[in-house]
């Protein structure tokens, strides 16, 4: 495998439901593969429920039904695990926030960036307009409709969030444009993002 110094970069990739974030890995974990990384995409709530089923829950909407603490606790498990892989490249696919009534939560506070220790934060963005299309095509999931204003709004808080993280654990933060018909171009700018060259100013 390439050499990263035996280094693990940990990029946390987010966006808003529907953006692409799964599509852009997937493809993105792919082309590192095949450029000799060793790559693994992580799905942060696939690995907590893997730690769930440990305790006994069997399916994953069961997880949103547990006392908070223990919900929290399976949260800080994930992390730790993620953390702990030695991958030359880890993508970790997860939510920068929820929508609740009383405002947004975020899905990584303080407590989860800590033990995620990311080296990468990446925001995968695209049109508001973009972004209604998808979901409303992606008949592979059942996804909250909103309209294209409110999308718009959603984008602008994943700024906010994302930059905050970069404020909180030190690590860079990146847009990447997940234009329409496009993921090619987003792959590469997420490639090149991870690409081996050190802290090189632009
Ligand atoms: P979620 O947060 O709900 O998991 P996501 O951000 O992972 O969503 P995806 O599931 O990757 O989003 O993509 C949503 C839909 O948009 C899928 O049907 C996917 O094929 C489509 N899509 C993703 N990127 C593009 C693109 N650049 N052009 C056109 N369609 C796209
Ligand atoms: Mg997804």
């Amino acid at each position: 495998m390439l050499s990263l110094e035996g280094k693990t970069k940990r990029a946390i990739v987010v966006g808003i439901p529907g953006v692409g974030k799964t599509t852009v890995i997937t493809r993105s974990v792919e082309a590192l593969s095949n450029i000799g990384y060793d790559a693994k995409l992580v799905v942060f709530g696939t690995v907590m429920f893997e730690e769930a089923v440990k305790k006994g829950v069997k399916h994953r909407d069961e997880m949103r039904k547990l006392p908070i603490e223990e919900q929290r606790r399976l949260q800080e498990q994930a992390a730790a695990k993620i953390a702990s892989m030695q991958d030359d490249i880890v993508l970790i696919d997860t939510h920068l926030f929820i929508s609740t009534k009383q405002g947004y939560y975020p899905g990584l506070p303080l407590y989860l960036l800590n033990l995620l220790k990311p080296t990468n934060l990446i925001l995968v963005a695209a049109e508001p307009h973009e972004v209604l299309n998808r979901r409303l095509n992606d008949k592979s999931r059942q996804r909250d409709l909103i309209d294209e204003k409110e999308i718009a709004h959603e984008l602008e808080i994943a700024r906010i969030m994302v930059a905050a993280c970069s404020i909180l654990t030190g690590a860079p933060f990146a847009i990447v444009m997940n234009r329409d018909g496009n993921v090619d171009n987003a792959v590469n700018e997420l490639i090149n993002l991870l690409s081996n060259s050190e802290r090189g100013y632009r």
